[in-house]
Parts: C-alpha cells; sequence; structure tokens
C-alpha cells in the first residue's frame, strides 16, 4: 500500500537534514542557508529545488543529492514496513535526526551540544514510551557511563603513548547516552557491541589498506558515532 502523502514526506525529510546540516554547524541555531562558497543567502525557494548559487553558481554538493536520496528511501521503507516498536512518525523524526548527526559528525567530526540536547529530549520520549521510563534512564545512563569509561581509556592510552590524537570524542558519549535512552537497558548493550564490532572491522579495513599502500603513520581514532547510528538503525527498522 503506497500513498502518495510518502512523496512529499520523503522530500522533507531529506531538505531538513541537508538544511540542519548545513546551518548548524556554521551558526549553531535557524539561520538562512548561505553558500558556501561565496557566502551569498540561499533564497528557501531555490534552497527546495536545489538550485545553482544566483551569485556565484555553486552546484549543490554530491552530499545533497545523496542525503535525499537516501532520506527519500529511508522514508519510504518505514511506511511500507512499519517498525514493530515504533509508530511512524517517531520513526520519521529518529530517520531525521539520525541523518543530521551522521552527516555533521561525517562532514565535521563534531557532535553539537544542541544536537546531543534534542537527541535526549527525543530518546526519552521513544525509550519511555517502547519500555517505560525507568528501562529507558538505566539504558540511557550504562550507554553514557560505558561510552564515558572508554573515553578516559582512550585518553590514559593516547597519554601513556604520547600520540597527539584523540581516541574518542566527547561527543561520541553524549551520543552514546542519547541512544541508551532509546535502546533502554539491557538492549543498549547489544547496540554497543554492534557499534564497537562495525568499528573495529571498519578500522582494521583501514589501517590495512593504509598498510598496503604504505600511507598508516600512527594510531588514529575510530570513528563511532556512525556505527552507533547504524546500530540503531539495525535495532530498529530491521
Ligand atoms: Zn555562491
Amino acid at each position: 500500500m503506497i500513498n502518495l502523502v510518502i512523496i512529499p514526506l520523503g522530500l522533507l525529510a531529506g531538505w531538513l537534514v541537508n538544511y540542519l546540516s548545513d546551518v548548524l554547524p556554521a551558526t549553531r541555531r535557524f539561520s538562512q542557508p548561505i553558500c558556501p562558497q561565496c557566502g551569498a543567502v540561499t533564497p528557501l525557494a531555490d534552497f527546495l529545488i536545489l538550485r545553482p548559487c544566483r551569485s556565484c553558481g555553486r552546484t549543490p554538493s554530491w552530499r545533497t543529492y545523496i542525503t535525499q536520496a537516501v532520506l527519500f528511501l529511508g522514508t519510504t521503507y518505514i511506511w511500507l514496513v512499519p517498525p514493530k516498536s515504533l509508530n511512524f512518525w517517531l520513526a520519521y523524526i529518529l530517520l531525521i535526526y539520525l541523518g543530521v548527526v551522521f552527516v555533521i559528525d561525517f562532514e565535521h567530526r563534531v557532535i553539537l551540544h544542541g544536537v546531543s540536547l534534542t537527541g535526549t529530549a527525543l530518546g526519552l520520549v521513544i525509550g519511555a514510551s517502547i519500555h517505560g521510563l525507568s528501562v529507558a534512564l538505566i539504558g540511557g545512563a550504562a550507554g553514557f557511563g560505558i561510552m564515558l569509561l572508554a573515553y578516559f581509556l582512550g585518553e590514559w592510552f593516547v597519554r601513556a603513548r604520547k600520540i597527539d590524537d584523540v581516541a574518542l570524542g566527547f561527543g561520541d558519549v553524549n551520543l552514546s547516552g542519547v541512544i541508551g535512552l532509546m535502546l533502554g537497558w539491557p538492549l543498549i548493550l547489544f547496540g554497543l557491541l554492534v557499534a564497537i564490532l562495525l568499528g573495529g572491522l571498519f578500522s582494521a579495513a583501514y589501517v590495512g589498506l593504509m598498510l598496503a599502500r604504505k600511507k598508516y603513520q600512527a594510531f588514529s581514532a575510530i570513528p563511532y558515532a556512525p556505527f552507533l547510528i547504524l546500530s540503531v538503525i539495525y535495532v530498529f527498522y530491521f
């Protein structure tokens, strides 16, 4: 059963993720989108139809198109195959939220505090509606606490070996707490395990590739946020 409502909803999800990923890292508020090349303000209508910049002619980046396509397909998917534990609207908002976290983390390697706070509110609503408030809160505390421990271990490791890098960003700790609220206790343990395994596999493949090309320098940070997001998507949508 496909409904025409899904087309505007799918487009809206992609626009929102692109818009928030453009403006939040730059201004930390819901400002007007500007052209990253010349700084001219992009009118809303131009932004919606992905029109090239009127003053310098810059076309929207490949990320804009990929985000639009992925969010459209994701929205269609949750409409056709509704998640067992979430109603459509919560699943839809969660999809947009995860999209924003993923794109900003991918492009800037940062999870903004405002985004983490919004996630805490969303995580509480989702977690409490599925498992009840106490299970959600214990899950959130476990997700935050386990990643905080990993964060301090990482700091200690980096300092002990005098490497100029961070093992784990604090944004990952916050995100893990948000995801703990959503998954609840003890499912957060499974979520973290999936994220750590995927992160480890990815890093091993990356190190192998860099060694093969004789480019591997030293210890570099494992990006956990994308894998935390993948594990939430796996638990909720599949
Ligand atoms: Zn421009």
